[in-house]
């Protein structure tokens, strides 16, 4: 059993709340840690620290900050097995899945270190005689950011990568399912070579997040989970002043055009469904074809690829996915299985009885794969997100219907459409009503120099994750408006200045 503290001006700092939450291996099933739940004042200690070493690094100069996000990138890479191994006991993904989460975030270090660059102004030489104007780009002070279970490497980086590089300080809560790997990040900044004070970890739970997104010194938050508590953070934090932005919940549409080449679909649904056991928020869940041929063979060949998904605890080489992160997690997509299955759909492979026989592996939180056919938009299993290793199979008769799914439904953070017609692709990629399209790409993440966020009851706020997006979110602008030389005599002026001159 270990301990998972705070990380505060540069030390690990005992809590002192006597609140803990457990930290279970997902893979065993057993606890093997506990995670301290910080109080308010904590958090508060926390934000001190950030904002006493604000004035600092913000006067930093801007190539010394990309040479310790340089520094970080180098870290990151010598570090990146230790991490992926933590984030894997901890979360339950299997190893080579938890390299892609480090990965995907370290990309984003790899973008921020080209900051002097990116946080360019804009100057406009002699507007009007004598007179030059430029904007900057600003560090708003203390950031803060909230962050899921399910990419418990990724989401960190691609938050604190682009708010420190800005010239920020920093201030983490993570998820207490997984604290393990946020406390390496720190450790891996620590070592980068960031001043103490600039990045700071605090564990916990709701109390923490009420202090982050109320304190008055936090300037902005970004926030990525469940929608309920998207929509709770950006209207908590916006109320109190601060910039938000609050990714939340999907359930991402493939369509299936009848002249898509299905051995290529069935490998993308394989792993864009199944992988990480489906805890992905750009996992494909719903998979919509267009006619009833094209389900009926789709359905046949994904059958027996399904029941012999190799499933595993996630340290095993051989392992496609691993378990579901919690008991309650699991029992929550057992649930929907249930409630699927009541409301008529077809159940074509059913996952929850699936039971992992590796020693010591029993009594992890593990489903089999689960397949339905024949959902239907009226099926609340359908227009609620499971966040499992399940794939929901929808016919519709035509390229229309199957347009309006993805753009009628609450969430709105990616979709993708197989075929082989440039002319539906591109209808497609126009029409659909969603933020994130792959065009015979099944899970379309952006990468760090594009921005990651998704529409409708999927984001919340209006600036994106990462690319220049997260400069902007990171920064606030000022323009100067100033008149060399001195000398010119302009008499006073008491209409509003205009381009005359
Ligand atoms: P979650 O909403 O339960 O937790 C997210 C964060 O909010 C955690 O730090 C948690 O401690 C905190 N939190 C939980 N309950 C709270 C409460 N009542 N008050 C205040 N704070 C609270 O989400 P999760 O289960 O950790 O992550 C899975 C969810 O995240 C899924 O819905 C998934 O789709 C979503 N997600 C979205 C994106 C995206 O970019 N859109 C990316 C990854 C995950």
């Amino acid at each position: 059993m270990y301990e998972r503290q705070h990380f505060i001006n540069g030390k690990v700092t005992d809590g002192t709340s006597g609140r803990f939450g457990p930290i279970f291996n997902p893979s065993t099933g057993k606890q093997q840690g506990r995670v301290a739940l910080a109080t308010k004042g904590e958090v508060e200690t926390a934000i001190a620290a950030a904002a006493d070493a604000f004035p600092a690094w913000s006067a930093t100069s801007v190539v010394k900050r990309a040479r310790i996000v340089q520094n970080l990138v180098h870290v990151l890479y010598a570090r990146k097995d230790e991490l992926a191994e933590a984030l894997a006991r901890e979360h339950g993904k299997v190893f080579s899945d938890a390299q892609g989460d480090v990965q995907r975030g370290l990309e984003v270090a790899e973008f921020a270190q080209g900051i002097p660059h990116l946080i360019k102004g804009e100057f406009s030489d002699n507007v009007s005689t004598g007179i030059d104007m430029y904007s900057m780009r600003k560090p708003l002070g203390v950031v803060a950011g909230i962050t899921p279970f399910n990419f418990p490497a990724m989401i960190p980086l691609w938050m604190s990568c682009m708010a420190i590089a800005c010239g920020n300080s920093y201030v983490l809560k993570p998820s207490e399912k997984d604290p393990s790997v946020p406390m390496l990040i720190a450790d891996c900044w620590r070592e980068a070579g960031l001043p103490d004070g600039v990045f700071n970890v605090v564990n916990g739970d709701k109390e923490a997040v009420d202090t982050v997104c109320t304190d008055p010194r936090v300037k902005a938050v970004s926030f990525v989970g469940s929608t309920p508590i998207a929509q709770y953070v950006y209207a908590t934090a916006t109320a109190n002043g601060k910039r938000c932005q609050a990714m939340g919940g999907a359930k991402n549409h493939m369509v299936i055009m009848p002249d898509a080449d299905l051995d290529q679909v069935a490998d993308a649904l394989i792993g864009a469904a199944y992988g990480s056991a489906g805890e992905r928020c750009m996992a494909i869940s719903v998979a919509v074809c267009v006619g009833d041929d094209v389900a009926d063979r789709l359905v046949a060949m994904l059958k027996p690829r399904v029941e012999g998904l190799k499933i595993g605890h996630c340290m095993d080489p051989e392992a496609e996915l691993g378990p579901l992160v919690t008991a309650d997690h699991m029992a929550k997509v057992s649930g929907y299985l249930d409630l699927a299955e009541q409301e008529g759909a077809t159940i074509v492979v059913d996952g929850r009885g699936f039971k992992n026989t590796q020693e010591g592996f029993e009594d992890g939180y593990y489903l089999g794969g689960s397949l339905y056919d024949n959902v239907t938009a009226d099926m609340r299993s359908y227009r609620e997100e499971i966040f499992g290793p399940t794939l929901q199979v929808m016919r519709v008769k035509n390229f229309d219907e199957a347009v309006e799914l993805p753009s009628i439904h609450e969430f709105g953070n990616g979709t993708s459409i197989y075929t082989r017609d440039g002319d539906a692709a591109r209808a497609y990629v126009n029409r659909v009503e969603v933020g994130m399209v792959g065009v015979n790409v099944p899970i379309p993440v952006p990468l760090a120099f594009h921005t990651f966020g998704g529409w409708k009851s999927s984001a919340f706020g209006d600036i994106n994750q990462h690319g220049m997006e997260g400069v902007r979110f990171y920064t606030k602008t000022k323009t100067v408006t100033s008149r060399w030389p001195t000398g010119i005599r302009a008499g006073a002026e008491f209409v509003i200045p205009t381009l005359n001159s």
